[in-house]
Order: structure tokens, then sequence, then C-alpha cells
């Protein structure tokens, strides 16, 4: 089996019937591309920076992010890189910030919410973002949207930083794309507006199932109802692509559902675009898809969004797959 991942290494991925979509890697640091690309990782489909501030004593510096930036976009050498503008709070906090306690923190002052407040910090990370940009394809992608005013807002400040670079004579790239992590529910349903706005949508499951499901992602009492197979997930996941696919956006999925072997053949069904994945489960997922054909894949999406529960689901991915 390992030798036949191998093989797949340097080609593209391509379902049985031809049709190709991409996978790419989560990654935490600019050291972890090396894993992406010997793990044949077509991009980088998401690159959580919140790990350059964390482990410090003060915010990161605009050269030390432009340093992080340009070297993972050098690296992938013009492969697409989806960077994702600061994630903090939840379960991720920074001592230096000096955060007052929250009663929820999961539903509080965290990510955009945050970087919309604290300006100051954002806009230090989308400077050192714009001027790396020349350095490789970058995507810039923002946390936790719950409203189009938040899009909107980010995406004016992202503006204002590239108008004022531009008049100090800085080069920045004119083919960045834009894009919002779905992971909040009223996103998912409002996919249809947002899709007319934004340049991609990449599915947070691993926030998106903890709230439509009310149930802490890290709460082990709860775990029974964080169900990543619930047709309510797969409903909203459904939504979203059909909304951007009505708009030319493409759609991909970087929560840990993307990698899951029961959840890729839904995915596939659902129209899924880019998958993107810790980099070890990217060949055994090139494989596995390699073997699924697209309309076997749609019929089984349909029956599946028609069930009534998590198990159902899976009695049906096990049924049609595992032959
Ligand atoms: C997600 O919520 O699915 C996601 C990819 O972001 P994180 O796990 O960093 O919250
Ligand atoms: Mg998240």
């Amino acid at each position: 089996q390992i030798a036949e991942w191998k093989k797949l290494r340097d080609l593209p991925t391509l379902t049985e019937d031809n049709v190709q979509v991409e996978l790419a890697a989560n990654i935490g640091t600019p050291a972890d591309v090396e894993g992406v690309l010997e793990n044949g990782g077509e991009a980088v489909g998401l690159y959580r920076t919140e790990f350059l501030y964390m482990g410090r004593d003060k915010l990161p510096s605009e050269n030390v992010q432009y340093n992080a930036y340009k070297t993972v976009l050098e690296k992938m050498s013009g492969k697409p890189v989806v960077v994702r503008t600061l994630d903090i709070g939840g379960d991720k906090e920074l001592p230096y910030l000096e955060m007052p306690k929250e009663m929820n923190p999961f539903l509080g002052f965290r990510a955009i919410r945050l970087c919309l407040d604290r300006q100051d910090i954002f806009r230090v990370q989308l400077r050192a973002l714009l001027r790396a940009s020349v350095y490789g394809n970058l995507r810039i992608m923002f946390p936790m949207i719950a409203t189009l005013g938040e899009f909107r807002a980010a995406k004016a400040v992202l503006l204002e930083e590239k108008e004022k670079l531009t008049s100090e004579g800085i080069a920045v790239s004119e083919n960045i794309q834009l894009g919002i992590m779905v992971e909040i529910p009223s996103t998912a349903v409002l996919a249809d507006q947002f899709a007319k706005e934004v340049d991609f949508f990449s599915i947070g499951t691993n926030d998106l199932i903890q709230y439509t499901m009310a149930a802490d992602r890290m709460n082990e009492r709860v775990s029974y109802l964080y169900q990543p197979y619930n047709p309510s997930i797969l409903r909203l996941i459904d939504m979203v692509i059909k909304a951007a696919h009505k708009q030319g956006k493409w759609v991909g999925m970087c929560g840990e559902m993307a990698g899951d072997e029961t959840a890729i053949p839904l995915l596939i069904g659902l129209g899924l675009d880019e998958f993107s994945m810790s980099a070890s489960s990217i060949l055994p997922a090139r494989s596995l898809i390699s073997k699924l054909s697209t309309s076997d894949m749609k019929q089984l999406a349909e029956k599946a969004l028609e069930q009534a529960t998590a198990e159902e689901v899976v009695e049906l991915v096990k049924a049609t797959v595992s032959k």
C-alpha cells in the first residue's frame, strides 16, 4: 500500500471518472512545508498563523511575520498558499494581551472579532502578508466570520493597507484571492449572500460542528454529540458548496473532516473542490479518491442528505464504498 501511495505523490488527484480535485495541507509553521511536499500536497489549504503569536512574550513584529510568510510562499513555488489571519481566543490564549476572562470563550472575543477591534495587531499582519504576496500564490482567509459586515470591514482594512504600501512604493501582488472560513452556522446558512463577495470559502468543520450541535469540541462528556456525519452538518456543507458554485467560486474544507475516509466519498459527492488535511493523510486520500466515481458519490450524497441520523449516514457510506 505504501508503494502505491508513493506512486501517487507527483500525480494530480483524480476520481475514477477523471474529475480533478485538489489535495492541500494544513500547516502551523514554515518548517511544515517539507512534509507537505514530501506527501504530494498540491497546496497549503490552511496556514494557522496563531503559532507565530504563541510561545513568545510579545507580538511578533511585521518583519518576523513577513519572513515566515515569504518562506512558505517561496517553498511552495507558485502553488496556492491559504493563510488564515490570526485566530486567537477560544482555547488559544496570548498571555501578553491580558484579555479579560470570559464565561464562554468559544462564543466570545476571538479571531476576526478581536482583529477588527485591535486593528493595531491586525494591520501589522496584513502588511506582512501583502509584502510577502509577491513571492508566490497567496490567498488570504479570515476566520470566524459570522456576518457580511465583518467580512466587508476586514476587507476594507486590507485594502487600506494595500493602498498605503503601494503609495510607499512597495510591490504587492494583484492576484490575491480573498476568502473566509465557514465555521459559524449563520455564515453557512447565508452562503449565497457571502458567495457574491468572497473569492472562496473554506469550511472549518472543527468549529462548524461544535457550533451547529452546541457541543464543545474539547469536552469529552458531550463528544457523542460531536457528529461530523449528522445530516444537519451535511446539509450545511451542501448549501455552502451549491451557493459558491452558483457564483463560480471554489470551496475547500480545512477541518479534520476533509481527511476522513468516511467523509471523503460524501464530500466528493457534494462537489467539494479542495480538501485540506494533515500532510500524512494526503496520499491515502488521493488513493481513496482514485477509486471513487463522482456519479456514484453524487447519488450517495443525495441519499445521505435525506437520512435522519449520523449512524444511518455511516451505514450508507459503508454499504456503498467498502465493496
Ligand atoms: C476549523 O474550525 O475547522 C478549523 C480548521 O480551524 P481550527 O481547527 O484552527 O479552529
Ligand atoms: Mg476554527
